[in-house]
């Protein structure tokens, strides 16, 4: 089966589909990999319910180049104290976290 995340205009993700955040999350729990006190690099801020993901956890950070059409999930994690960055993910950047 694959799941495929896809877009309408406005960031609308389709009720089937699950969110590249908790999709992240799941990963990491599926693999045994730990997520408390880690940093979440994201395309879009997190939506409400995968903050609340985020926050239960345990990412102490959240990384995100552009604003989701909803607010309140960053407000949420600000709330919770988990500390919230607009970054630019550019490649100059990506080629500076693979860096040594
Ligand atoms: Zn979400």
């Amino acid at each position: 089966m694959t799941v495929t995340n896809t877009f309408e205009p406005g960031l609308r993700t389709k009720p089937e589909v699950v969110h590249a955040e908790m999709n992240a999350i799941a990963f990491a729990a599926k693999h045994g990999v730990a997520t408390d006190q880690c940093i979440m690099i994201t395309t879009h801020s997190p939506c409400f319910e995968c903050a609340k993901l985020i926050v239960q956890s345990g990412i102490k950070a959240v990384y995100y180049e552009q604003a989701y059409r909803l607010t309140d999930g960053v407000q949420f994690l600000k709330e919770c104290h988990v500390v919230v960055r607009v970054i630019d993910v550019g490649e100059e950047e990506v080629r500076e976290t693979k860096a040594p």
